[in-house]
């Protein structure tokens, strides 16, 4: 297997995300690129290639139509912050899927905050389908307590730093049991680009939910017998 950035061979490096999945990131050991498990036309030896790709081309025509709205949270992105330069590659890799993808600072309505800012992004908060929250900062730990169980799905990137906290034991422990696991980041992964990429994975195992969810919706509004009535 060949880096999909510079084309190395990709050697022993492997970062696993459990939380999400359990097939490795290989990280290029040239260029630190982290690979994608990318959604592609992908049929296995012996498969009828003609008619399978016809099915594909159906799946993703109507996948590629299920847009998420979805909110990153972390470091001012124009701080040399290392972490705010993770948040940057999150929106990319998010917006190269075809998402819509926003930072709050771009949706305050009220700059002079007679509406405090945890208000404003309780708003913002209603209007996205997932957050995903990189913690590092008192900024972003502060909106990972208050709204990481109210978003309807939230991601929490947890610095290593954060092992055996309060935050650990207390907040990110209530994630746990409810299904909501935040991954711990270490500092090898601010040299690659895995936490864009296990970012962008976990948004679209949630498209594939909606999708679903969408295709049962069209399948029981043609089984309504109020179907065309008004
Ligand atoms: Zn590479």
């Amino acid at each position: 297997m060949e880096c999909l950035e510079c084309g190395e061979r990709l050697a022993g490096s492997r970062r696993y995300f459990r939380e999400i999945t359990n097939r490795a990131y290989r990280i290029c050991d040239k260029c630190s690129r982290a690979q994608p498990h990318s959604i592609e036309f992908n049929p296995p030896d012996g498969a009828n290639i003609d008619a399978a790709a016809i099915i594909y081309e159906k799946f993703r025509v109507v996948f590629a139509g299920v847009r998420l709205k979805i909110l990153v949270w972390g470091p001012d992105p124009d701080s040399d912050n290392p972490v705010a330069k993770k948040r940057k590659e999150v929106r990319t890799a998010l917006e190269k899927l075809g998402h819509r993808v926003f930072f709050s600072e771009e949706l305050i309505f009220d700059k002079t905050y007679k509406v405090p800012a945890n208000l404003q992004e309780r708003v913002q908060v209603g209007e996205m389908d997932a957050v995903v929250c990189l913690a590092s900062d008192f900024g972003a730990m502060q909106e990972a307590q208050e709204f990481a169980k109210q978003a309807k799905e939230f991601l929490l990137w947890l610095s290593s730093g954060a092992r055996g906290t309060y935050t650990d034991s207390g907040l990110a422990q209530q994630l746990r049991q409810a299904g909501r696991a935040p991954i711990i980041f270490e500092d090898r992964d601010l040299g690659s680009c895995a936490i864009a990429a296990a970012s962008a994975e976990w948004v679209e195992q949630r498209r594939m939910t909606i999708y679903a969810i969408e295709e049962e919706r069209k399948r029981l509004d043609e089984m309504s017998p109020k179907r065309g009535a008004s």
